[in-house]
């Protein structure tokens, strides 16, 4: 049975992958970097997310066997009024050691004179499972509209100023399930487990 190896110590992005194979029919165990000495230190110095999916899965190849597969992912959000920021930067916009809020407060102070009709964003993921000759990218994204204030009290990250198009909640309003339905990760995910579904038997 073939083993990918997660680049994340996230409980529930480990359980999601699984799952995801698990109603596939695949047989392929998951296994988060614990199994294998634990993540080794990558710095993102990518300028994409795909870069960055890249250099996690390969970082985390390097201290694992030989025939195993490793999977990362790396996302964020796209803002167009600002040129596409914060983008590969979206976990530290507002320093190295913020948190949600200050990076929220930050890209609301920047859009603030931002009308409506140009405040159009979206999420986007890409996974990257690298490993045993193979290197496959898999991106998804989500659009939406960058609120002018928070909305909801569920989710992390920009969730409570997101408004997907497909929704008249925010993606702090929704639910899990909805969220796995039109999320950026979400459709990465899908396009991951049918590739699976043609390579493995
Ligand atoms: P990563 O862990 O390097 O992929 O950084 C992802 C960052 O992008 C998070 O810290 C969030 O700020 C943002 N982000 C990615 N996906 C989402 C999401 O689904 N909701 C809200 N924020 C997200």
């Amino acid at each position: 049975m073939k083993t990918i190896y997660l680049a994340s110590g996230n409980a529930h992005k480990l359980h999601e992958l699984q799952a995801a194979l698990e109603d596939a029919g695949l047989p392929i165990r998951v296994r988060g970097p614990g199994e294998i000495g634990g993540m080794p230190e990558v710095e993102e110095t990518g300028s994409t997310f795909k870069a960055n999916a890249l250099l996690k899965a390969e970082g985390l190849s390097s201290v694992g066997p030989r025939d195993g597969w490793f999977l990362a992912d790396d996302s964020g959000i796209e803002i167009d009024a600002l040129g596409g920021r914060p983008g590969v930067i979206s976990a530290r916009y507002a320093g190295t050691d913020c948190d949600d809020e200050a990076n929220n407060d930050k890209v609301l102070e920047e859009m603030r004179e931002v009308p409506k009709e140009r405040r159009a964003c979206r999420f986007r993921c890409v996974l990257a499972l690298v490993g045993d000759g193979l290197e496959e990218t898999f991106s998804g994204s989500c659009g939406g509209l960058l609120l002018e204030e928070r909305r909801g009290t569920g989710g992390f990250g920009y969730d409570p100023l997101f408004l997907p198009d497909e929704s008249e909640s925010t993606f702090a309003e929704i639910s899990l399930e909805e969220k796995a339905r039109i999320s950026h990760r979400a459709r990465a995910l899908v396009k991951l487990v049918d590739w699976l579904g043609k390579e493995v038997a």
